[in-house]
């Protein structure tokens, strides 16, 4: 279908001439490249632009991340969510520091077997930092690709992604960084989910999907996860002195970050036994969210503790504290919780 190289001209032609302007692009250092294919998995570029100038001003060298504490590199991460990836990004990066010199490899074989970077982090990364002919396929690109080949085999499919992959290797031979950021810039700008900008779009001539109007149709995802439901209830305890019990997690979802003291919904939620058999807590639940997890929604109802509880009558566990709402920035806090303490500012 494809005039290849007509086609890779339009394209990149395009691009340079209609890029968003974003920081990460205006670096050739590896590792701002690498922090920020990392933050904006699953984050939208807006969101994360803060939060990679913040980064790199208090984390500007490999040896200054590496020399960090897990508790501040999170603290720095708080609000983005999908909390593995600043994990695994920190480990990977002290493994950069002591196993090579502090420079990112730019062999893509040791560079893939780093934490936490898969085939699309290693593919983006190596490309556009050391413009190494691998494909990057993500969202944009499998849109983009299956509608520009008219292409209707399921996207959820590894073997889609590996035939993807191979179909798109003659276009990163050469400029492989420019390529692969063009095609996920007119997946994001033009050739969009609904209602793409066909006739503005710079490849329409070779485009198999727009000549047989299927755009609309593209592309097949089939296997949709069904995301579990878990419902969790928080509870909101005061202390005479006026400070809240927080929790750290510990060898769980969000690990190593601050909560207010949550169990998963039994049923009966008169019984708060885990926690303790003097507490009294209101029936009703003051405050009710959502959380979204990839595969998982977290359904949480909070509720208040109707007596304070005198600090010096308690012996609090090894993970537990007493937070004052105004040293909550020692805390790092998931998005839910901090919706729970903002709860608390606004109504107490
Ligand atoms: Fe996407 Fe339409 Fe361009 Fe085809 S013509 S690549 S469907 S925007």
């Amino acid at each position: 279908m494809l005039n290849k190289s007509q086609f890779k001209n339009n394209l990149v032609t395009w691009f340079e001439e209609n890029q968003r302007q974003m920081p990460w692009r205006e670096t050739t250092n590896p590792y701002y490249i690498w922090l920020s294919e990392v933050m904006l998995q699953q984050t939208q570029v807006k969101t994360v632009i803060d939060y990679y100038h913040k980064f790199i001003s208090r984390f500007p060298t490999i040896y200054e991340l590496s020399k960090a504490h897990e508790d501040e590199v999170l603290k720095y991460w708080e609000g983005l969510g999908y909390y593995s990836r600043a994990r695994n990004f920190h480990t990977a990066i002290k493994d950069v520091y002591e196993s090579y010199n502090g420079e990112v490899p730019d062999d893509p074989q040791l560079f893939g077997k780093l934490k936490g970077v898969g085939p699309y982090t290693q593919a983006a990364v190596m490309s556009i930092a050391f413009n190494k002919p691998l494909a990057t396929v993500d969202g944009n690109v499998f849109r983009v690709w299956s509608r520009l080949n008219n292409d209707d085999r399921d996207i959820k499919l590894q073997s889609t992604r590996k035939a993807f992959e191979n179909e798109l290797a003659p276009y990163v031979q050469e400029k492989a960084g420019t390529f692969n950021q063009a095609m996920m810039e007119l997946g994001a700008l033009i050739c969009t989910p609904k209602n793409a900008l066909c006739l503005f779009c710079p490849v329409q001539a070779h485009c198999e999907a727009f000549e047989q109007g299927t755009v609309e149709q593209l592309p097949v995802k089939t296997t949709q996860v069904k995301k579990k439901h878990i419902k969790q209830n928080v509870y909101i305890i005061k202390n005479t002195d006026g400070a809240y019990l927080i929790e750290k997690r510990t060898q769980r979802l969000l690990n190593n970050m601050w909560e207010f003291p949550m169990f998963e919904a039994t049923g009966d939620e008169s019984v708060n036994a885990q926690l303790s058999t003097n507490i009294q807590f209101q029936h009703k639940p003051v405050y009710s969210l959502k959380h979204q997890f990839t595969h998982i929604t977290w359904d949480i109802n909070v509720y208040l503790a109707k007596t304070q509880v005198n600090p010096q009558e308690v012996t609090l566990s090894e993970n537990m504290v007493w937070m004052k709402l105004e040293d909550r920035e020692n805390y790092n806090f998931p998005v839910s919780m901090s919706k729970i303490y903002k709860f608390l500012i606004t109504n107490s």
